[in-house]
């Protein structure tokens, strides 16, 4: 099949495009590098060094022969994405390519601006740039459970059956996102429904939940295919960042009370999960929704997991509430419905002691690269 990668050279990206070129798909990634620009501008860095996106699809054609053809350039651009499409003619378009942090998009009106036009915008011009070249191409568009928000009933895999004054109907799920980032993917997704039904586009909406981990058995060949492992205020999501805080002797950050309950998966889940969908494309018109997690927790458990972890591999950590920047429930309800993508076949990897220790590995190999003045959250919501 030929697959676009959007937002490729990213940390979701990067691990997909490498396992969906090596089941044997013509792969090309559209990336602008924006993610390693914000890095800059936030003085951050990958605990894990980075090469070139260059040097990455040199390095995977010289293992394993295979090409990945990568195009540099911003989906804002539509004359650049035009000729993505002109040249490609795309049978399925993977969308990871928007600013992901929540943190980011609540800096200030600046960043919150640049995030809902990056985003709802950039998705926009894909669904143009389908309709207008590839009618047929599958968008496979990264959501997130957060568009969810943490209702008080169970969240559904995008609709729910309503019985309102004697009548029923199935609806898209209520949206109670909790950032300005978590909003843009609430305007996509009504933007790509839309779309599916004047159009007649086929779409899947994978509303992820928090991705851990980082190595994949591809990344893992060649410390040059490294994948990108975040942990700084802005971009470390929970989990990841706080093996990464063990590694270094830092206090595990848990944020307020730590109930937050969130979804979450193994990297190695998120790239199986596109190929799942990728293989299994919705119907012409169909706008289908996929819950893209395999368990969840609370952040405290998580931090205890850690903590307990690290313990056992000779390390000693200490866990600290700290007021929480953001406005979210401290302690709630969670439950979700996720059985579609099992029911194409997803075997979950999930979250054990081992594979803790395999995360833990990497942190404490290049512990010496992390900014600890960039560990502790400096965006507030209010
Ligand atoms: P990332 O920031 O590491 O990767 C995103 C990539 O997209 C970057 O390489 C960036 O340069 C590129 N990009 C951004 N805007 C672009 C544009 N306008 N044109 C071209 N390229 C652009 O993020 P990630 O963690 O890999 O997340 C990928 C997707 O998955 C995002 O849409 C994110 O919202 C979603 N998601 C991620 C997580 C997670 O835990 N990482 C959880 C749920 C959903």
């Amino acid at each position: 099949m030929r697959i676009i990668i959007a937002g490729g050279d990213g940390f979701c990206g990067w691990p997909t495009a490498l396992y969906l070129s090596k089941q044997g798909h013509d792969v090309t990634i559209v990336d602008n590098l924006v993610r390693r620009k914000m890095d800059e501008e936030l003085h951050s860095n990958s605990v894990t060094p980075l090469a070139s996106l260059e040097e990455r699809v040199t390095k995977w054609k010289e293992l394993t022969g295979n090409e990945i053809k990568i195009f540099i350039g911003d989906l804002n651009h539509y004359d650049f994405l035009r000729e993505v499409f002109r040249q490609t003619e795309p049978e399925a378009f993977v969308h990871f390519a928007e600013q992901r942090s929540a943190p980011y998009s609540m800096i200030d009106r600046e960043h919150a601006i640049y995030t809902q036009s990056n985003n709802v915008l950039g998705n926009l011009n894909v669904l143009y740039a389908i309709k207008e070249f590839s009618p047929e191409c599958h968008l496979i568009k990264l959501g997130t459970m957060g568009e969810y928000g943490a209702p008080n009933i169970d969240i559904e895999e995008g609709y729910i059956e309503i019985e309102h004054n004697g009548r029923k109907d199935r609806m898209p799920y209520p949206k109670q996102p909790g950032s300005f980032y978590h909003l843009t993917k609430v305007h996509d997704s009504h933007n790509i429904m839309f779309a599916c039904k004047i159009w007649g586009i086929r779409a899947t909406d994978l509303n992820q939940g928090i991705v851990y981990g980082l190595h994949t058995n591809e990344t893992e060949l060649d410390p040059v295919l490294n994948n990108r492992f975040d942990y700084d205020g802005v971009f470390g999501t929970a989990l990841n960042r706080f093996l990464i805080q063990s590694a270094i002797g830092h206090d595990l950050t848990v944020y307020g009370a730590g109930g937050q309950t969130r979804a979450f998966l193994n990297i190695k889940d998120t790239v199986r999960c596109v190929e799942i969908a990728a293989n299994n494309p919705a119907d012409k018109g169909e706008f289908r929704v996929f819950n893209q997690f395999t368990e969840y927790f609370s952040v405290k458990e998580l931090a205890e997991r850690t903590k307990s972890v690290a313990e056992e591999m000779g390390l000693s950590v200490a866990i600290s509430h700290i007021e929480n920047p953001r406005v979210e429930a401290e302690e709630h309800y969670y439950h979700a419905i996720n059985t579609n993508l099992r029911a194409l076949g997803l075997e979950p990897n999930l979250l054990t002691d081992d594979v803790l220790k395999s995360i833990l590995k990497v942190a404490l190999e290049y512990k010496d690269r992390v900014i600890k003045e960039n560990i502790l959250p400096q965006v507030s919501w209010k």
